[in-house]
């Protein structure tokens, strides 16, 4: 029985005083099978989190084996991933059936305790059943590809079309799988990081390096001079935002993933001269049956994707590794101590 309690920014407890019982029949007992950690984790960690207060219950990409669930007992005993948000049901966006910008919305392992606590009792109907056929590395992914499937939509790319990806962390690289792989589209993935570029080429995509007009030029190289259908933010980071209105296409789309830190510029005028759409795109909606087929189909590639595996009880060290930022890292998992299922 363990729980991973981020106290206060920079600390991490491991503790073992879980007791859980049942009470609410639209209640589940799960045990954690695997747990992915991600930007959003990191953020906590290092206290930049405008939504997390402390202490906090940390996880929520999770692959859980169910126990026990009386108002969905058809449940036990299966593998399922956890949808971490919390709805209000009432607000604007609720009401617009947009809930994944829930004025109110509550992420599990951010706004209220999250699932690195095992066993532990979460709500029934936000459960999704993984079918046999996908494994446990794939299905582990399918909170963040959810986030980058709800993306693709926003930016809604028409096959054949050539799409620009800033960042190749685990959702640029999951939205590049996706379009290259789901979309029929070309993605060139825009990457500081030679490790991350190099798994972008193996992933069937384009990767570059660059910023200002070098890259400007070799996007322009790339498509006879009438650059990017669609362009992907997913750093977060300002500079990369700021050049979205350059390498973007006339009438072409810039989606918004990336969390920036703060407000950012960006070129207006380039905006209105191309008729760009700019898209916000927050979490996902109506996502995790579409992403379940995806990975039943194999298109995304996991072992790629997943450099570096810890034990529950390891994850201080996992958080510790996420926050240097070491080269290979790309996507860290949490795996229990005991055997899965038990
Ligand atoms: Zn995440
Ligand atoms: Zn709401």
């Amino acid at each position: 029985m363990t729980r991973v309690v981020l106290e206060r920014p920079g600390v991490v407890e491991v503790d073992g005083d879980v007791n859980v019982r049942p009470s609410h029949p639209d209640e589940a007992l799960v045990r954690l099978r695997l747990g992915g950690l991600c930007g959003s984790d990191l953020a906590a960690y290092r206290g930049t989190s405008p939504h997390v207060r402390y202490p906090r219950v940390l996880g929520h990409e999770l692959l859980v084996d169910v126990l026990t669930c009386r108002s969905r007992p058809e449940l036990c005993g299966k593998r399922a991933i956890v949808d971490p948000m919390i709805r209000c049901g009432r607000c604007r966006a609720c009401r617009l059936g947009r809930y994944n910008a829930c004025e109110y919305l509550q992420v599990m392992g951010v706004h209220v305790d999250g699932g690195f606590q095992d066993p532990w009792l979460v709500r029934a109907d936000s459960l999704f059943t993984v079918p046999d056929t996908v494994p446990d590395n794939a299905a582990v992914l399918a909170e963040p590809l959810a986030v980058a499937f709800h993306a693709v939509q926003r930016g809604a790319p028409k096959a054949g079309s050539t799409c620009v990806v800033f960042g190749a962390g685990a959702i640029g690289l999951l939205i590049s799988q996706l379009l290259v792989r789901a979309r029929g589209c070309r993605a060139i993935v825009v990457d500081v990081n030679e490790t991350r570029r190099r798994i972008a080429r193996e992933l069937g995509c384009a990767a570059v390096s660059g910023t200002g007009t070098a890259l400007v030029d070799v996007v322009s190289e790339m498509t006879n001079g009438e650059m990017a259908d669609v362009v992907f933010e997913a750093t977060g980071n300002e500079l990369c935002t700021a050049m979205t209105t350059a390498v973007a296409s006339y009438a072409g789309r810039i989606v918004l993933v990336g969390w920036n830190r703060g407000p950012v510029e960006i070129d207006t005028v380039t905006l209105m001269r191309k008729e760009v759409d700019v898209l916000g795109s927050r979490n996902s909606r109506d996502a995790f049956p579409a992403v379940m087929r995806l990975l039943e189909d194999g298109v995304v590639n996991a072992d790629a994707m997943i450099t570096h595996r810890f034990a529950v009880t390891e994850a201080p060290e996992a958080l510790r590794l996420l926050d240097v930022g070491v080269e290979q890292a790309l996507k860290i998992v949490l795996a229990p101590d005991h055997e899965p299922g038990l």
